[in-house]
Order: C-alpha cells, then structure tokens, then sequence
C-alpha cells in the first residue's frame, strides 16, 4: 500500500480530526490523534480532544502529584485516581477543573508571600551536582561544584538564570539565586548532558519540565517549592 492510500484511509478513520476542530480546553489548533506510528498535536480524553500543550499539563501535574516525596505537602486537593496512565478516561469536565484548579491554588499559594513573587515551580526530585572542569571547564566547575539542582516543572510564569528566588521547604525559607536552567529533553542523563552542552538557554517557561541549578549547598528536609 502506499502513502497517499494509507493517509486516505486515515482519513475516513475516527481518529481523525478535522482540520477545524479545536481545542476543548484552550482553543487551540489541533492535527491527528495519536496513531500507533504517527503522533501529531492531538490527545483524546474520553469525551474531549486536546492539543498536546493542555494533555501535558496535564501529565505534568499528574507526574508531580505520584512522584512527590511527601504527599501530604501537595497543596491541591486530591483528584481520585488522578495519574499519567489514567489521563485518557478523564471526562472533560473532570480535566478543566484539575487545570483551574492547579493555577488557582498556585496563584493562592504565592500570595502568600507577597505580590512580587509570580512564578512556582514544583520540585519532583533534587541532586547536588559536583562536575569535574573537564566536563565544564574551570569557571563553571568553580561556580557548579557542590550546588543544588532541583528538578521539577514550572506550574505559573518563568524561570531564568539570574533570577532571585525563594526556596520553601517546610516551615524554612531560603533566598538563593538560579545560576542555570535546563528544559527536560531526553531520558538518561539528562543533566550531564545539558551541564557539559550549555547551550545558553537558560530559561523555563510555564508548564516545562527541567531542572534550575541554584545557589545554594543545603540540603533539602522535604520537597521544597521554588518561586520568584
Ligand atoms: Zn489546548
């Protein structure tokens, strides 16, 4: 069979989307669903269709919510049977109130700590890194050795090198400063990787998973939230 008869079939398929069809989250544009060998833009829950940026929030908050090390420190209110596996079955209804609800308690949290602060970040795991000036070079291995990093995503606004920010762990709260940051992209060693490549962009935008290396050479006592 060729392609253009294997596309043509797609399209009398019902995983196919039209071209008009939107969004029922955001709005946004859609392409195919996802298909055993070709997945494009589009995400299915069990009455709705979503773009791949809402199905990932999605994924993000249910990979924090299973991975936290506490879970009595998650500050939303539980979602029964909220995980990775189970996002497909969500009804429509169930997601966008476990999406308003993430930025509602978010936006709350921050307020807690004065108008100044607009962006979370939430911990998954952390390390502290000791690379060697071969993998880095000097200044860097200088400025690195010993440091915290903490990985996790970025659930309201952005975070950059540079960036003042405000670790709360627990009842503590530490100042510290983000030397770098990485945008999550590959599975295995992930931040060697990005540590040795360096490629200068260092931000996280809101919803991406990745890690902030941070000022700081104490250790944590519970995951911690970062803002600024
Ligand atoms: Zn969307």
């Amino acid at each position: 069979m060729g392609v253009f008869q294997k596309f043509c079939e797609w399209g009398t398929d019902s995983k196919y989307v039209s071209p008009s069809r939107k969004c029922d989250v955001c709005g946004g544009k859609l392409g195919f669903l996802e298909t055993g060998f070709w997945s494009i833009n589009a995400k299915q829950l069990s009455d709705a269709v979503l773009c791949s940026h809402c199905y990932e929030k999605l994924e993000r908050l249910a990979e924090y919510r299973t991975a936290c090390i506490k879970p009595a420190l998650r500050k939303e209110p539980p979602f029964k049977g909220f995980t990775v596996k189970a996002i497909p079955q969500l009804s429509l209804e169930t997601a966008k109130e476990i999406l308003e609800t993430s930025v509602r308690c978010g936006e709350e949290e921050l307020s807690v700590y004065g108008s100044e602060y607009t962006s979370l970040f939430r911990m998954r795991k952390a390390v502290f890194i000791y690379p060697t000036a071969l993998q880095v070079g000097v200044v860097r291995q200088k400025r690195l050795n010993g440091k915290l990093v903490v990985f996790g995503f970025v659930q309201l606004g952005q975070f950059q090198k540079g960036d003042e920010v405000l670790i709360v762990d627990g009842e503590e709260r530490r100042k510290a400063a983000v030397l770098e940051a990485y945008v999550f992209d590959c599975e295995e060693n992930d931040l060697e990787v990005n540590l040795k490549a360096n490629m200068g962009k260092h931000r996280l935008s809101c919803w991406q998973t990745g890690w902030l290396v941070l000022d700081s050479t104490e250790a944590l006592n519970t995951d911690v939230t970062v803002i600024c």
